[in-house]
C-alpha cells in the first residue's frame, strides 16, 4: 500500500514533512515525494493527516485471565487498534497474576490469534503479586515479558524490592512501579483535600504517592536499575523524578502520565462520583498543572492511557462500592491532545511511541526503511466521545461525551490496515 500525501512525523529520524510511504512485506518500504504506484498497489489518502510510528500504549489491563466480564485480550486490543494504538503494554495484575513463563506464553498466543494490536506482557515482580519474593525474571523474559510491576499496588517491602533489583539489575526489562503506601491510604475512596471533605468522603493524603516514588527512585539510583514510574499524579512526584534524573545516567529513570491526570482534578468526583474514581485518585488543581508543564518541559517520557475497564454495574454504586479505573484506549489521541495543546506534534509522537519503544525496547517507535510497518495515522479533527461505539467492554468512563479535537484514523500492525473509525471509509481508494 501506499499512504498518501499524509505528514510524516518520525522524531526518531527528525522527520516532518508531507511525503508518501510504501509499506510492502510488513515493512517500511519507501519514504519519499510522489512515489510511483505500482499496477494495483492499494492507495490510501492521508492528506491532512499525520503518519506516526504506530503509538504504544505501555500501561494497560486486559483482565485476561480472570475477568472477562470487563475485557479479554480480543477486546482490548480492539479497542487498542480503535484508539490508535498498534501495540500495548499489559499489566500483570490478572487472577491468576503473571508470574511465570507459561502464563506470558499464554498470553502472547492468545494476543497472536487475535490479530489486533501487539501484545507485550509485563511479569509481575514478585509472586503472586504478593510482595513477598520475586519472580525468575530471566524465565520471564526469555518467555517475553518486556518489564516487571506488581501494579495495581506498590511493592511494600523495601528490603524485597532493594533485592530484587540487585538480582535483575544486568538484566533487561524495567521495574515499574505503582507508587502508593498501603498504609496511609487504608480504606480511603479519593484525595484528601477540600473536595473530600465537602464530600465527607475518606481521603488519602497526596503524598501517599510521594513516599513511595521517593523510596523506588533512591533504590534505581542505588542499585542502578531501570525503572519507570507509572501514572505519575501529583507535583511532588514529578520533582522527584526531574531529581532523579539529574542525578542518574540518561533512561534509567523514567516515568509516565494518563490522560485523566491531565485533565481532571478532584473535582471531577463531586460531580461524577464513581465514574471518576481512579487510583492514583485525581487531584487537585495545581498537581494537575504541575503534570502539564512536567510534559511540557520533558520530564515525562510517555504518554499512558492506564486502561482499566470495568462493568457498568461495577462503575455505577456509590464512591464507596464503585471499581477503581476506567477505559482509556479508545479516548487517549484526543485526550492527550486536548490537555496539552499546542504540544508539537514530533513532540506528541514521541511521548507515544519512539520513547516508550525505547523503554521497554520493543520493535515499532520508528518509520525508518527496514523497519516493521507499525503505524498510526491521526488527524486534527474534533470528534465526540461516543462510549456505544467503544470496542472496550468497559464503557463506563468521565471522558463520555467530550469534544476531543485530534482522532485516531487507522492502524496498521505489520503492514496490515485497519481503520479507526468505519465512517472514514473514504480514505481507502
Ligand atoms: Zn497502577
Amino acid at each position: 500500500v501506499i499512504i498518501q500525501g499524509g505528514r510524516i512525523v518520525d522524531p526518531a529520524q527528525a522527520l516532518d514533512e508531507v511525503f508518501d510511504l510504501r509499506v510492502s512485506g510488513g515493512r517500511i518500504a519507501e519514504i519519499g515525494k510522489h512515489l510511483e504506484r505500482a499496477q494495483d498497489e492499494p492507495i490510501f489518502d492521508a492528506r491532512n493527516c499525520y503518519v506516526a510510528p504506530g503509538f504504544i500504549d505501555m500501561h494497560v489491563h486486559l483482565r485476561e485471565p480472570g475477568a472477562p466480564e470487563k475485557e479479554t485480550i480480543q477486546t482490548g486490543t480492539a479497542a487498542a487498534l480503535a484508539g490508535g494504538f498498534t501495540a500495548v503494554a499489559c499489566m500483570p495484575n490478572t487472577v491468576p497474576a503473571l508470574d511465570t513463563p507459561e502464563l506470558i506464553h499464554e498470553v502472547r498466543s492468545v494476543a497472536a490469534s487475535a490479530g489486533n494490536a501487539r501484545v507485550y506482557p509485563v511479569g509481575a515482580l514478585t509472586i503472586g503479586r504478593a510482595g513477598a519474593r520475586s519472580v525468575d525474571f530471566a524465565a520471564l523474559l526469555a518467555a517475553g515479558a518486556i518489564a516487571f510491576s506488581d501494579d495495581g499496588s506498590a511493592t511494600r517491602s523495601a528490603r524485597v524490592l532493594w533485592d530484587a533489583a540487585m538480582k535483575a539489575r544486568d538484566l533487561p526489562g524495567r521495574f515499574i512501579s505503582h507508587c502508593e503506601d498501603s498504609d496511609l491510604k487504608g480504606d480511603s475512596v479519593m484525595t484528601l483535600g477540600a473536595v473530600s471533605r465537602e464530600l465527607e468522603a475518606s481521603g488519602a493524603p497526596a503524598v501517599c504517592e510521594d513516599l513511595v516514588a521517593a523510596r523506588d527512585l533512591l533504590i534505581a539510583m542505588e542499585c542502578v536499575k531501570t525503572w519507570h514510574l507509572a501514572h505519575v499524579s501529583t507535583a511532588n512526584s514529578v520533582d522527584l523524578v526531574r531529581w532523579a534524573k539529574s542525578r542518574s545516567a540518561p533512561r534509567l529513570i523514567s516515568c509516565e502520565v494518563t490522560p485523566h491526570h491531565l485533565l481532571f482534578s478532584d473535582e471531577l468526583v463531586a460531580a461524577r462520583g464513581a465514574r471518576a474514581k481512579v487510583n492514583p485518585p485525581l487531584r487537585d488543581q495545581s498537581d494537575v498543572s504541575a503534570l502539564v508543564a512536567a510534559v511540557r518541559e520533558g520530564t515525562i517520557d510517555a504518554f499512558a492511557s492506564d486502561h482499566a475497564p470495568h462493568t457498568t454495574a461495577e462503575k455505577s454504586g456509590s464512591l464507596e462500592e464503585g471499581a477503581v479505573g476506567f477505559s482509556g484506549l479508545e479516548i487517549a489521541v484526543g485526550a492527550y491532545a486536548l490537555a496539552v495543546p499546542s504540544l508539537s506534534v514530533s513532540r506528541y509522537v514521541a511521548l507515544l511511541s519512539t520513547n516508550p519503544a525505547a523503554l521497554l525496547g520493543i520493535a515499532g517507535g520508528t518509520l525508518a526503511t527496514g523497519n516493521v510497518a507499525d503505524i498510526t495515522i491521526f488527524a486534527d479533527r474534533e470528534w465526540t466521545v461516543d462510549v456505544g461505539r467503544f470496542r472496550s467492554k468497559g464503557t463506563c468512563t468521565p471522558f463520555e461525551g467530550m469534544k476531543l479535537p485530534r482522532k485516531a484514523v487507522a492502524t496498521l500492525v505489520d503492514g496490515r490496515l485497519t481503520l479507526c473509525d468505519d465512517d472514514r471509509a473514504e480514505n481507502r481508494r
